[in-house]
């Protein structure tokens, strides 16, 4: 049986986020968690009936721009593309397995978003900006991090839910825009090559960024970084370091955290830009 920490859930999360709690995460109440607020997204750690779970929660400004020749035409094509978007980014990245606790307890991974449609709100990590284009037509799309107080960025187009094809070395590889973003959501980099002419622009009339790609995943065409949407191990590496730093923490783990385990722990994300300065709260304390 694991044990139990008297408080709700719910209060524990909002304690450190201040952000509305999913509506998924209300039934996890009664358990454990330690979280973290950071730029791209918060992070719990959470005891679930089911088991341990890492969860990275963010929250969402959607805001539903007119492209040059077309508009939004109701609310609820703009809902639509803001709930499969979610649909589509938990159907891809959520995980049974993320880890194993030093106990050998699975940890799965689950991302969890709040949106408002019509305002922006204190806690927001991403204002997602989606631009309406005729069927068919696809940009380019960008994320860009957050920066002083100017919360993350991210433009996608109303066609990015669907797959494009993309070409390399004779193959085709499919991916959907919008999952490809998500990467840098979280934090990674680009892997594919990019291509820039004397000018320094690319073929889509974007400035080459100028920096080097890691040589060891150019070639790496399936991969989600890349062209295609497969999902790499090391694309989750600092979630998982994360989860194992503070996975001993948990009162249903027998092994106690070192110091170092937990001040590590306690200080991912922190320092990086947009953070709270606030000492970020750990929930329960050990016995
Ligand atoms: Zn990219």
């Amino acid at each position: 049986m694991p044990t139990v920490v008297p408080g709700i859930l719910a209060d524990q999360v909002k304690a450190v986020s201040n952000t509305a709690l999913p509506a998924s995460l209300a039934t996890y109440a009664q358990m454990w968690a330690v979280g973290v607020k950071g730029p791209l997204y918060d992070i719990y750690f959470v005891e679930t009936l089911g088991g341990p779970r890492t969860i990275c929660f963010m929250k969402l400004y959607f805001r539903f721009v007119a492209g040059k020749s077309e508009t939004w035409t109701s609310q609820q094509e703009m809902v639509g593309f803001a709930t499969r978007w979610q649909a589509d980014i938990q159907n891809k990245f959520n995980m049974k397995s993320l880890t194993t606790t030093s106990t050998g307890r699975i940890v799965g991974l689950e991302f969890h978003f709040g949106s408002g449609l019509y305002s922006w709100e204190p806690g927001d990590h991403w204002t997602i900006d989606v631009v309406k284009v005729p069927k068919g037509q696809f940009y380019t799309s960008n994320v860009e991090h957050a920066h002083g107080n100017i919360v993350g960025r991210t433009t996608l187009f109303s066609n990015d839910l669907g797959p494009i094809t993309r070409q390399a070395d004779n193959k085709s590889y499919r991916q959907r825009p919008a999952i490809h973003e998500f990467v840098h959501m979280i934090g990674l980099p680009d892997e594919y090559e990019e291509k820039c002419d004397a000018d320094g622009m690319r073929a889509d009339g974007f400035k080459c960024s100028g920096k080097p790609r890691d040589p060891r995943y150019v070639k790496d065409y399936p991969s989600v970084a890349n062209l295609g949407e497969r999902i790499r191990f090391d694309h989750l590496d600092a979630i998982r370091n994360w989860t194992k730093l503070v996975a001993p923490l948990s009162p249903v783990e027998k092994d106690r955290p070192s110091l170092k385990g937990i001040t590590d722990a306690l200080a991912f994300l922190k320092g990086a830009p947009g953070t709270d300065d606030k000492t970020p709260v750990m929930l329960a304390k050990l016995r």
